[in-house]
């Protein structure tokens, strides 16, 4: 636990990962492995902003390389992360190779680390992030952190102080999967959030089920009058490319533009999300 770095208060003891538990989830056991052997990894995947035109920043998104399993998706992992609070060294690591891999990123691309819950009652934080743009010399305008909304419904006086701190050194806060959960408004005033992304559930229906049209086209007008980013999370059809950039998403993310992609193949995203958005503007000019 030591090695997850100053600012960590209560982290996993070894009793937490026992041989009661393993035997409901064989995986629990063997993520205190996982973390040890070195056996987790970071894929990124472009998020595009639709009026730069350009690749603004990758999402990091945690991957487990199981030695016989194979691929394990963060979808089953990270809730025994959690669980364990295994969340707290995986989330610091995370942090500081996605600081790490994005220092060497041209144009000042950006990188968006996920944020549990878990951490933000464990540890401080704003030290843990201080520390990670310390250690690598990233700037805290290149680093955004996305927030969901369980994270908000915990322990709301002391995320709301974290949080502050972090936008006010310049990180910039994300409210992700944003309406899957329940009535949130209220947190849109409480937080510090300047980006919102919409779940991805809206985003898929589109632009087949009106009503999905109508959440994702409010929720994009809702950011602007906040005077707040947004975006589409999920994109995987030209289709739905167009109606969220004619809905008036400022950002774009989805296996359309391209799925998340390990370190080394961030140039061919890149490519591969310029592709598409030449056939983007190609629509637009039919559209009209
Ligand atoms: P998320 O933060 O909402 O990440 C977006 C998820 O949507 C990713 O799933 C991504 O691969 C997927 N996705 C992106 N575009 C599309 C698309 O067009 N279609 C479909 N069907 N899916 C798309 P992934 O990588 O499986 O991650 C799932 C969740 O696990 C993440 O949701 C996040 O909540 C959590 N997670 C992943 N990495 C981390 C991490 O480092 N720390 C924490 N705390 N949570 C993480
Ligand atoms: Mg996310
Ligand atoms: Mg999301
Ligand atoms: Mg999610």
């Amino acid at each position: 636990a030591k090695s997850a770095g100053r600012g960590v208060h209560a982290v996993y003891s070894p009793g937490t990962v026992d041989s009661a538990s393993a035997t409901q989830n064989p995986l629990r056991a063997e993520l205190k492995k996982a973390v040890e052997r070195s056996e987790l990894a970071l894929h990124y995947q472009p998020i595009v902003d639709l009026r730069e035109g350009r690749v603004s920043s990758f999402e990091a998104l945690m991957r487990w390389k199981h030695p016989s399993r194979g691929m394990i998706p963060p979808s089953e992992f990270i809730p025994i992360a959690e669980e364990t609070r295994l969340i707290v060294p995986m989330g610091t690591w995370a942090l500081k190779q996605a600081c790490t891999d994005a220092k060497d990123w041209p144009d000042s691309t950006k990188v968006a680390v996920n944020l549990s819950a878990v951490q933000i009652e464990c540890c401080d934080m704003f030290e843990i992030v201080t520390e990670a743009l310390h250690e690598t010399g990233l700037e805290p305008e290149r680093l955004q952190l996305e927030i969901t909304e369980t994270v908000l419904m915990r322990d709301q006086a002391r995320t709301q102080e974290v949080l502050r701190k972090l936008h006010d050194l310049g990180v910039l806060i994300t409210l992700d999967d944003f309406g899957s959960c329940f009535a949130t408004l209220n947190y849109l005033r409480s937080f510090p959030f300047r980006k919102i992304k919409i779940d991805r559930s809206f985003v898929r229906d589109i632009p087949e089920h009106h009503d999905c049209v109508a959440i994702v086209k409010s929720v994009a007008d809702l950011a602007r009058e906040l005077n707040m980013r947004s975006v589409a999370e999920g994109v995987e059809t030209a289709a739905s490319l167009l109606a969220v950039r004619n809905a008036g998403y400022t950002e774009a993310q989805g296996f359309y533009f391209s799925p998340p992609v390990r370190a080394s193949g961030i140039k061919r995203a890149v490519k591969q999300c310029a592709l598409r958005l030449a056939a983007l503007d190609t629509a637009i000019a039919e559209d009209k």
